[in-house]
């Protein structure tokens, strides 16, 4: 793999941690790593699935790290999220299992999202037929009203979408639950999955990360530490695609992934010796 070169990459999508960054650390080599592909003219954006802040707070935090970045540079599964609910279910009403973000997401593209409760007992929930779809994210502050609220909307059939399936998220002091979590438990007491994970590797933030590439996907090239979104996303796109092992991913996950990355890299920083 070492000696196999890639030739006629134009654009590279990165994930941000566990990849970029982890905490508030930039991974080795990153910073050096994407500074030589701006170098060279090539064209650099940032995708990850963490739902919890705005797009310019991910750009703060990569020009802070070294890496100078605008919020056009950055996407994020709770923007495209709430920019493809907009487009096709304008006018439903949301309850949403998430942070405050994903409610500022979806009511700055006008969308109605259902208030909380305000000082109710944990086991009042929302009146269920108030709410018509149900919206799933990473929310660190997850509790049985909200669940119970979630699940109660669910039973009654109310539409289902979620940001992300992460499980965990890579944190420097180790790995803590995701929205992929809570998907999980409301899959195991209402039997339901959502009809769209707007995140990684859905075709949602594909779509959005090679227009704003402006290049075809085969000129394009996915580094990422998880292989069931970003190197997976990746591959079903047709780019090129490389893993990190700075993140969640082993060496020995590398070896029996099902795709194979194109490259397996201890980090960013051993990316440029594979570009042509
Ligand atoms: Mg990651």
């Amino acid at each position: 793999m070492a000696d196999k070169r890639l030739n006629s990459i134009d654009g590279f999508v990165f994930d941000l941690d566990g990849t970029v960054y982890l905490g508030e650390e930039a991974l080795p080599g990153a910073v050096e790593t994407i500074a030589e592909l701006r170098r060279r003219g090539s064209r650099v954006l940032f995708v990850s699935n963490k739902p919890l802040y705005p797009r310019q707070n991910y750009a703060d935090k990569l020009t802070r790290l070294g890496i100078p970045a605008t919020a056009g540079d950055v996407i994020t599964s709770a923007y495209v999220l709430a920019r493809y609910l907009a487009l096709h279910e304008p006018d439903l009403r949301y309850y949403v299992v998430g942070e405050a973000n994903l409610v500022a997401e979806l009511e700055g593209q006008g969308l109605h999202v259902v208030g909380e409760l305000a000082d109710q007992d944990p086991q009042d929930v929302i009146d269920p037929t108030g709410i018509d779809a149900v919206v799933v994210a990473f929310d660190r502050t997850l509790d049985y009203r909200k669940l119970n609220t979630a699940y109660q909307a669910l039973r009654r059939g109310a539409r289902y979408f979620a940001t992300n399936g992460d499980k965990t998220c890579p944190m420097p002091g180790g790995d803590i639950p995701d929205a992929g979590a809570t998907l999980a438990a409301l899959l195991q007491i209402s039997g339901r999955s959502p009809e769209l994970i707007a995140g990684k590797p859905s075709t949602v933030i594909l779509q959005a990360a090679l227009e704003r590439l402006e290049l075809p996907a085969q000129r394009c090239l996915m580094a990422g530490d998880r292989l069931e979104t970003d190197i997976r996303m990746g591959h079903d796109a047709g780019m090129k695609t490389a893993v990190v092992l700075s993140g969640v991913t082993t060496r020995a996950d590398a070896e029996k992934a099902s795709p194979q990355p194109d490259l397996v890299l201890a980090n960013l920083g051993e990316l440029v010796q594979h570009l042509a």
